[in-house]
């Protein structure tokens, strides 16, 4: 609770008002932006929007060799369009808001180590309400605790990933999901 109280004051000292400018769920230039999701975030959106895994997110791009041959990847990340992510509608809206990913929540804010980050964002420096603060905070040690979790869990089931020299998976949480073998 203190911790949260912390961070609050902190975020309201940094000032931060979004601006709906859709800066955060679009595509960077350099090809940037990627929305990192874990496994049960993927879920909470599966049964929010009755769609299926595969069209809601796609492999993290930076596939690392294995061990005795494949590749794998251990991150998933929320599909996009050619300029943004799907779930951005035309007009700077989030249409899963009540099921968008913790990273999303929290942005431009994370609690790392510890400590509040902040990215850039040109809400930053705008006036901060006071249940704003206190709710981007209680998120962002939320989503510092679940990602720890979840890291955990995937390095379990990382121990276990067995690929052949043909294939190539992402491991997460779940467990190893093979996404192709040639
Ligand atoms: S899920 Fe919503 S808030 Fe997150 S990047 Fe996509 S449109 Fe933006």
């Amino acid at each position: 609770m203190e911790d949260t109280h912390r961070l609050a004051e902190e975020i309201r000292s940094t000032g931060f008002t979004c601006l709906m400018c859709g800066g955060c769920c679009s595509r960077g230039d350099d090809d940037g932006n990627l929305v990192l999701v874990s496994a049960p975030e993927i879920r909470a959106i599966m049964d929010h929007t009755g769609r299926a895994w595969d069209d809601i997110a796609e492999p993290y791009p930076d596939m690392m060799p294995a061990e005795g041959g494949g590749e794998f990847t251990l991150a998933w990340c929320l599909r996009r369009t050619k300029t943004a992510c799907i779930f951005l509608d035309k007009n700077n809206r989030c249409t899963i808001y009540p099921a968008r990913p913790l990273i999303c929540r929290t942005y431009p804010f994370a609690r790392e180590e510890g400590t509040l980050s902040v990215y850039a964002c040109p809400g930053i420096g705008q006036n901060t309400l006071c249940n704003e603060a206190e709710t981007i905070a209680e998120e962002c040690i939320r989503r510092d605790l679940a990602e720890a979790k979840d890291a955990e869990r995937t390095g379990e089931v990382f121990k276990t990933m067995k690929l052949g020299p043909d294939e190539c998976a992402v491991v997460d949480s779940e467990g190893v999901k093979r996404i192709w073998a040639k």
